[in-house]
């Protein structure tokens, strides 16, 4: 019997995986989920009408990459296809990204020519950034921040403007802290192996190149051939858990919801006991973990302190959300993905979606405004009503998109410690973590956006070869 802890995109594409592998190896396994609440889908939260949809957690999926042509595999062979709504290069969304810097929205430039020109709020034009790059000095390091890397590399406006913004809009965090592992490894390398990013690069061009081979379904087929930017699922992305619960139950797996896991007894190498709140005890001979880190150091930490330290190590930040929706047909926005503020600005919202022009079917403007997340306690307080959120994005946002009209629905929610901050030496971390529990026998994997990666595919991904790593053993 394996166990799946918490019901979220993890443990669900953890279920999925299991299945899979063991539907191919012929194997009968007995399949547990555990979930805290009564619903499937963790952060994933749509809010449906006929008009609008609100989604409260995440939005868009990237389709790059070895992780992102995953998920689509994932989703064709679910059935999802049907519901995915792709956003194409022509795109106003996948064309038009702004950034509101000294109270006014400038549009960052989106194609080859826009480097070579300046545009505001930078003072060059971006391909200076190179020139940077191949003056400055090397710098012999094991990790650094992503905002002192991309200052050293490119320049301190590339870090304030782009990468700062950039970083507020993926994790909603400071760019000061999060390890430039988390999104440029690859550049990092380059600086430190051949001295500089632009000659990294360059010799890279000489070196074959061993990329990570994946099969590929019709789905993530088209998604190459048309180059899709992101995609949304239509109907809201809470399809995807809904779904995915659905197959976890069409194949067996005991799916057990408002089971919240107080402490977990290791008691050999083959034998986990899972102790419930009612004090009742599911054994399991393997645990999936994929509830958040500081969650899981809990329920370790009678029997494993120093493996509860590590898990606690892992930061995590509040993120508030205001859901808005204008009834009306006139235009009040430019058709754009939405605008990010750099925390420099030191304005209480992190950004704007704007949803209407991401999210098909809906009817009238939809904005999603995204608030404090690092710094949600000092621009708020740890008691912050939603009334006041609410005030605080209809305020912002009037002011910045000089909307005059009124606010014809809207939802609001305070997302406690949703996303987890990748700080500096955290590769290094969530390595050490794994090697206590392999060197201490634990019969625990770790999956979920703590360890591996914080998108929606780094987490699908991580499920898939925490599973792979298992089977394999
Ligand atoms: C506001 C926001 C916007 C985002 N936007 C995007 C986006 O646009 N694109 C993208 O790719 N990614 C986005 N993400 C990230 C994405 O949502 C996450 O990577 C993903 O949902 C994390 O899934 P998870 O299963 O790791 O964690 P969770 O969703 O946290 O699931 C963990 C589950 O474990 C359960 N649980 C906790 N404790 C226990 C316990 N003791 N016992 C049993 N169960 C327990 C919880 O109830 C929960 O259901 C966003 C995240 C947030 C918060």
């Amino acid at each position: 019997m394996a166990a799946i802890l918490g019901g979220g995109l993890g443990g669900l594409s953890t279920g999925y995986y299991l299945l899979k592998n063991n539907l191919s190896n012929n194997n009968n396994l007995k399949l547990l989920l555990l979930e805290a609440t009564d619903y499937c889908g963790g952060w994933i939260k749509s809010i449906k009408t006929k008009d609008y949809i609100f989604e409260q957690g995440p939005r868009t999926i990237r389709p790059r990459g070895t992780v992102g042509l995953n998920t689509l595999n994932m989703m064709q062979d679910l059935g999802l296809s049907q519901h995915v709504s792709a956003i194409k290069p022509d795109h106003p969304a996948a064309r038009n990204r702004m950034i509101y810097v000294n109270n006014t929205l400038h549009m960052l430039p989106s194609n080859l020519m826009g480097v070579f020109q300046k545009s505001k709020p930078f003072t060059k034009p971006l391909i200076y950034a190179v020139l940077n790059d191949l003056k400055s000095p090397h710098k012999e390091l094991k990790d650094d921040s992503i905002y002192n890397f991309v200052d050293r590399r490119f320049g301190r406006e590339i870090a304030d403007y782009a990468i700062s913004p950039m970083i507020c809009g993926i994790c909603a965090g400071d760019a000061k802290e999060i390890s430039v592992k988390f999104l440029m490894k690859t550049l990092f390398e380059y600086e430190q192996k051949d001295g500089g990013v632009v000659k990294g690069v360059m010799k890279s061009l000489f070196k074959t190149k061993n990329q990570e081979e994946i099969e590929m379904s019709e789905l993530a087929k088209q998604a190459v051939e048309e180059k899709w930017s992101v995609y949304t699922i239509k109907g809201g992305l809470d399809t995807i858990p809904a779904v995915m619960r659905q197959y976890l139950k069409e194949n067996n797996v005991d799916l057990q919801l408002n089971c919240k896991v107080e402490e977990i007894q290791f008691i050999d190498s083959s034998l986990v006991n899972l102790k419930k709140g009612n004090g009742e005890i599911l054994p399991a001979n393997h645990v999936y973990s994929s509830i958040p880190a500081h969650v899981l150091a809990n329920l370790v930490s009678k029997q494993h302190p120093q493996l509860s330290k590590l898990l606690n190590d892992i930061p995590f930040v509040t993120v508030g959300i205001v859901n808005l929706y204008f009834d009306t047909q006139k235009p009040l926005i430019t058709p754009a993905f939405g605008f990010l503020v750099p925390p420099m600005e030191n304005s209480p919202i992190l950004g704007v979606v704007f949803d209407s022009c991401c999210i098909p079917d809906q009817n009238g403007t939809v904005l999603t405004v995204m608030l404090g997340g690092r710094w949600f306690v000092e621009k708020f307080g740890s008691d912050v009503t939603k009334e006041k959120l609410f005030d605080i994005a209809v305020k912002e946002i009037k002011a910045i998109l000089k909307i005059d009209e009124s606010v014809s629905a809207y939802h609001v929610n305070i997302l406690h410690k949703c996303i987890p901050q990748y700080v500096v030496g955290h590769y290094e971390r969530v390595a050490a973590i794994r090697e206590y529990i392999s060197s201490n026998n634990l019969p625990i994997s770790l999956v979920g956006s703590s360890y591996d990666g914080v998108g929606i595919n780094d987490v699908i991904y991580s499920a898939k070869t925490q599973v792979e790593d298992d089977v394999n053993k």
